[in-house]
């Protein structure tokens, strides 16, 4: 950092451009599945956080979902002491240098800055992610197991809001065994998050990290065996289901069946991990692929097919750009590397040869209604006679997901769940059964990392103030409404 930046001056910002951290280029992007960006070095880290103007009512600090102490955390950073901020980070997050990747920032803290309009805002998640790489690079990111509390909890799912959970009460003495049915533990964050967003190592660091602090993971199809919630909750003191959603919409136009027509997350997976799929999707490579949505999932998958060689990628979504789900950097990254967008357009039908080929799509122009009373994104709707028709030969299909069904488990489905089909929980994350917890996609369906990381977070916090209560005797165990959540 230069003597002449004024790191503690309240108008740093005016002097100071913000800086994004370094990117490659969009060629040697799609050339391999690795980071788009790379960390912070020192000086820029302590110039970009001397951009801070401390304010006293810090929006960004509410715009996230986790309340990290923001301004402190980048004033100390300004000032150069990396392992007190980092240990800041922590202190709200169990998963920052993650979170730094993979949160959508213009919706949550550095949408919520209040320089935005006048400069560039402070570039929290780029700052957040040096901390804590510095940290790890430092050995100051203690691992250490807690003393025994003689309690234990089964987390069922490691994607974040279940490590999350497990890395809160390993802290405060609970034996935790994550029980996983997939042979790789990490959730959508390994097994849907491409590595060019999050490489896979970081998600692997955390999960070595867990198992130093005595957290017992069970991997695989055997675990499917064990997963009886009665001999579950027999087994354990306190329950934690974070099984995420992921029962993809199904495409329901005609030629919905058509060979060349798949889901989006299966294609990511078979590209981005060695997990073996029973049905390997299409092949993508010098064909015009059409992909259908507007979230996260449409946005890696056209970047997926593009670093497949894909001839063309087009986005085909119904709503307008200013309602596209994904984050407007992804979206600008996925434009970048070349993936065309047409808003405003639904497919109608999936046009086939007489091999049973995907050759084409046809679709309408669509409009925005007036979004309901209450709020909500503007529903799209057809626009009479502006049916078209486009190449293609591969269509993959993002249009969102919903948690499992639990039919397959007839014990979990005296759980009470939400008219979205999610998990019915009360403040304290606490399902219909008591000492059952959960959080993530399981409940609140697709949606950042962060919330599933606050959604664990709370859960063991609240699974915390259960068994110790139980435990004194203070408690009924069949209800917890005179708790209240810690604030986060
Ligand atoms: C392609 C894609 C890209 C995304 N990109 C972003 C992004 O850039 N930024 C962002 O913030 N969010 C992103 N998301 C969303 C984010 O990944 C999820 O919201 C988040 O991972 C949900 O966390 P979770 O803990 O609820 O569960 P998940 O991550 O869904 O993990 C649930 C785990 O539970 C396991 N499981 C299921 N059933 C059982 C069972 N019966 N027993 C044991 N285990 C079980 C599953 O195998 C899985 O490993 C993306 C999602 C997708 C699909
Ligand atoms: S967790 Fe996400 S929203 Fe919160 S400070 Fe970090 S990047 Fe911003």
């Amino acid at each position: 950092m230069s003597d002449t930046v004024p790191h503690d001056a309240k108008y740093a910002w005016f002097e100071l451009p913000g800086v994004e951290p370094p990117k490659r280029s969009a060629t040697e992007r799609l050339a391999d599945f690795l980071e788009v960006y790379g960390p912070y070095d020192e000086a820029t880290a302590r110039e970009q956080a001397s951009r801070c103007l401390q304010c006293p009512e810090p929006l960004c600090v509410q715009g996230c979902p986790l309340g990290s102490r923001i301004p402190e955390w980048l004033l100390l950073t300004a000032e150069g002491h990396f392992l007190e901020a980092a240990a800041l980070t922590r202190s709200a997050n169990n998963l920052p240098e993650i979170c730094a990747q993979v949160c959508p920032q213009d919706d949550l803290c550095e949408g919520a800055c209040i320089l935005n309009g006048k400069a560039e805002a402070v570039s929290i998640s780029a700052i957040e992610r040096f901390l804590n790489e510095y940290a790890f690079a430092h050995g100051a990111v203690d691992a250490s197991p807690a003393k025994s509390n003689g309690l234990s909890v089964a987390v069922l799912g490691s994607g974040p809001g279940g490590l999350a959970c497990a890395d809160e009460l390993a802290g405060r003495g609970y034996a935790v065994t994550v029980l996983e049915t997939q042979p790789l533990p990490g959730g959508l964050l390994v097994n849907g998050i491409p590595a060019f967003k999050l490489e896979k190592t970081a998600v692997e660091r955390r999960i070595e990290l867990l198992r130093r602090r005595g957290v017992r993971f069970r991997i695989g199809a055997e675990v499917r065996l064990e997963l009886n919630l009665r001999d579950l909750r027999d087994r354990f003191d306190a329950v934690f289901l974070g099984f995420g959603a992921q029962q993809a919409h199904p495409l329901t136009v005609p030629g919905a069946e058509l060979k060349g027509v798949s889901q989006a997350l299966p294609f990511i997976i078979h590209h981005t991990t060695d997990v073996p799929l029973d049905v390997a999707p299409p092949e993508v490579k010098g064909r015009r692929v059409v992909v259908l949505g507007g979230g996260d999932t449409a946005l890696d998958c056209a970047r997926t097919a593009l670093r497949c060689a894909a001839a063309e990628v087009l986005c085909l979504y119904r709503r307008d750009r200013a309602n596209l789900r994904a984050s407007s950097r992804e979206y600008e990254n996925a434009v970048e590397e070349g993936a065309k967008f047409q808003f405003l357009t639904a497919v109608v039908e999936v046009l086939g040869n007489r091999a049973g080929e995907v050759t084409g799509v046809r679709c309408v122009r669509t409009e925005l209604a007036a979004a309901a009373a209450g709020g909500g994104r503007p529903p799209p709707v057809a626009v009479p006679n502006s049916e078209f028709t486009m190449p293609a030969e591969v269509v993959l299909v993002a249009y969102g997901f919903d948690p499992l069904p639990h039919r397959t488990w007839a014990d979990y489905s005296q759980l009470a769940q939400t008219e979205t089909g999610g998990l019915r929980v009360d403040e304290n994350q606490m399902t219909s059964l008591p000492g059952v917890f959960a959080g993530g996609g399981l409940v609140r369906g697709p949606s950042p990392v962060v919330y599933a990381v606050r959604d664990g977070r709370r859960a063991a916090q609240a699974i915390h103030r259960y068994l110790t209560t139980r435990r004194e005797g203070d408690l009924g165990t069949s209800h917890t409404d005179h708790l209240t959540p810690e604030a986060l």
